[in-house]
C-alpha cells in the first residue's frame, strides 16, 4: 500500500519538476502504463478463490488509482513554472534596469519594498490608478 502512495508521490514530483513542457505530460502518461501491467500481472498470476467476485475488480481499482495518478499530475503539469526574481507578476516581463514604478509591458505597479523589479499582487488595493490630470 505504502508502494502506491510513494509511486503516486514520484510521479507529481517528476511532473513538477519539468512541468509546463511536453515531456511533463508525455513522463505523466508513461507513468500510468506501469499501473495497467502490474494489474494485468496480479490478475493473471494472483490465486484468487473461487468464492471471491471476478478478478475484473482489481481492474477497476487500478483505473481509479490511474484517473487520481492522472489528474493529480495534470494540474501539476499546467502549473507555471515559478517566476524568476525581477520579473513582472501578471505579464512575466524582465524588469532588470526598469527605474520606474510600472511595468512597462502591462502596467502593473512594480513593488519596490519586496526588491528589485518585483510587481505586487494582483489585488485591488495594488492595482495601478491613472495618473490625474
Ligand atoms: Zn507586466
Amino acid at each position: 500500500m505504502v508502494f502506491f502512495i510513494l509511486y503516486a508521490i514520484a510521479v507529481w514530483i517528476a511532473v513538477f519538476l519539468i512541468r509546463r513542457r511536453w515531456i511533463a505530460l508525455i513522463t505523466l502518461a508513461l507513468s500510468l502504463a506501469p499501473i495497467g501491467g502490474f494489474s494485468h500481472v496480479c490478475v493473471l498470476f494472483l490465486p484468487f478463490a473461487q468464492s471471491e467476485p471476478a478478478e475484473t475488480w482489481l481492474y477497476y481499482v487500478a483505473l481509479a488509482y490511474a484517473v487520481v495518478i492522472l489528474c493529480v499530475g495534470l494540474v501539476i503539469a499546467l502549473r507555471p513554472p515559478r517566476l524568476p526574481p525581477g520579473h513582472c507578476h501578471r505579464c512575466r516581463y524582465d524588469l532588470s534596469g526598469i527605474a520606474g514604478t510600472v511595468c512597462p509591458e502591462c502596467g502593473a505597479a512594480i513593488d519596490t519594498s519586496t526588491g528589485a523589479g518585483a510587481t505586487a499582487p494582483l489585488d485591488s488595493e495594488h492595482k495601478v490608478k491613472p495618473a490625474a490630470t
